[in-house]
């Protein structure tokens, strides 16, 4: 194939509480369709992440107690991390790594785990309460709805340079008060969206791939890449 992208799991063996790793089953899928060879490996604890290696980074969802170990361990890859994101490396990030870009999550049992501040969100903890169920959201930039199931205590409010991935339609998103759902930052793309949202919201695949394409592939011709039509017709 005359592309190719690495991908990077993050605690792909911790995180994938919700079948995460299907969002790296649909990347290759789709990445296949646009003529491009996608490949990845899981990066865990006490390993290096170097952030020449990959394109993309999947950071999946998972419970308080894997997020407290992670909480530590990720902070020794703080700086290759943020690097990657501030070299626009594409990052899909669901719930619990979602959180743990920002700054910090405080967890059910009042805890606070600290984050790396790649992002400049923060997760507080709600009183004895979970926002789940569907949850409907509209990109307001590309007109896009995307559809999904969100389980989680945190309540994230976004900062600087972030803006929502959709505003709420239905459901709670973020935080149950000010609509916002999920985060984009760059060429990173953070969601409470569970499971393999990717599946369900083949727009948002396309735009991690095509990212991680133009910046890879800088001066190649990726109209066709661009042009692939994804949803339905597959
Ligand atoms: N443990 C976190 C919370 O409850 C994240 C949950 C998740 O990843 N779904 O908010």
């Amino acid at each position: 194939m005359a592309y190719s992208l690495k991908v990077c799991h993050l605690y792909g063996d911790l995180m994938n509480t919700y079948g995460d790793l299907g969002n790296i089953l649909v990347l290759k899928y789709l990445a296949n369709k646009m003529g491009v060879e996608l490949t990845s490996e899981v990066i865990s604890l006490d390993q290096k992440f170097d952030p020449d290696k990959y394109d993309i980074v999947v950071f999946g969802g998972g419970q308080d107690f894997e997020q407290s170990i992670i909480s530590k361990d990720i902070q020794s890859k703080k700086q290759a991390l943020t690097d990657f994101i501030e070299d626009n490396g594409s990052v899909v990030a669901i719930c619990g790594g979602y959180q743990l870009l920002g700054h910090y999550y405080i967890g059910a049992n009042g805890e606070k785990l600290m984050g790396i501040g790649a992002l400049d969100h923060y997760t507080d903890k709600q009183k004895d309460h979970r926002f789940i169920g569907n949850v409907v959201i509209e990109n307001e930039e590309t007109g896009e709805k995307y559809h999904g199931f969100e389980n989680h205590q945190g309540i994230t409010f976004l900062g600087k340079g972030e803006r929502p991935l959709g505003k709420v339609l239905e459901g709670h998103g973020n935080n149950g008060q000010d609509k916002t759902e999920g985060a984009i930052y760059k060429n990173v793309y953070c969601t409470y969206f569970h499971g393999p949202i990717l599946a369900r919201n083949n727009d948002i695949a396309k735009h991690v791939l095509v990212n991680a394409l133009k910046r890879k592939y800088p001066d190649a011709d990726l109209e066709p890449q661009e042009e692939l039509k994804v949803g339905a017709t597959f």
